[in-house]
């Protein structure tokens, strides 16, 4: 199926952790790590830096055929810049479903991650990697946190970072709306691939969670 190689796929809304788990495991096992939300974003933060309009899709696909997005020491770049910063801004937040929706793109997208996953041991993290990206990877994880929670962490993170001025209800109203584009998009929809593990997070630390899907990966 895959060879040698070790694939995993891990899935969810927004803000259930993906990526922060994603890393650990990704250290643990020794993996390479590739977090597909923050190429949809790098693109949304290129898209909103040309000034296209979020609707003008014919515009919008003509500019992700000439970017390059990469990933080199956990760091991604954006036609040779580093962007992990900029691309976690709410103006990124409010508009990457409206860009991730759109099919051209996606098939982008898609054949970049099947790409990046060929020759590696590999962890991605996304919203169709265990349904459409990697249907064959050997372990697929479904990660779920109830949107209170999701939006508490995420608001916590953006003061943490004191990155912007904004109030737990509008990052709650924000992930809600997220979350209805991310489910309900015609092409490759948020959903759960049937064999994939569910893991809710709502009352583990980072560290318990981490544990519960290592202790699957190794038949524990
Ligand atoms: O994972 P993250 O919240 O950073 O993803 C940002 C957005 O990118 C998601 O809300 C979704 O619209 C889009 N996305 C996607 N497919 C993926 C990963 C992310 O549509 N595999």
């Amino acid at each position: 199926m895959n060879g040698d190689k070790l694939v995993i796929a891990i899935d969810g809304p927004a803000g259930a952790g993906k990526s922060t788990i994603a890393k650990e495991i990704a250290k643990i096992l020794n993996l390479e790590y590739v977090d597909t939300g923050a190429m949809y974003r790098a693109l949304t933060l290129k898209v909103i830096n040309s000034g296209i309009a979020i609707d003008d899709i014919e515009n919008i696909i003509k500019l992700a055929n000439s970017t390059s997005i990469k990933f080199q020491n956990n760091k991604i770049y954006l036609d040779g810049t580093a962007v992990d910063e900029d691309i976690r801004k709410n103006i990124v937040n409010n508009n990457v479903s409206n860009i991730a929706k759109i099919k051209e793109i996606r098939e982008i997208m898609v054949d970049m991650q099947q790409k990046m996953a060929m020759d590696s041991n590999i962890i991605m993290d996304g919203r169709d990697i265990g349904t459409v990206v990697l249907p064959n990877a050997n372990y697929k994880f479904f990660l779920i946190a109830s949107v209170e929670e999701r939006a508490r962490r995420r608001y916590l993170e953006i003061m943490e970072k004191k990155q912007e001025d904004i109030s737990y209800e509008k990052v709650l109203e924000d992930i809600k709306k997220r979350d209805t584009i991310d489910s309900t998009r015609d092409i490759a929809p948020l959903k759960k691939a049937p064999e994939a593990h569910i893991i809710d997070s709502t009352d583990k630390s980072i560290e318990e969670t981490v544990r519960e899907i290592i202790n699957i990966i190794e038949g524990r």
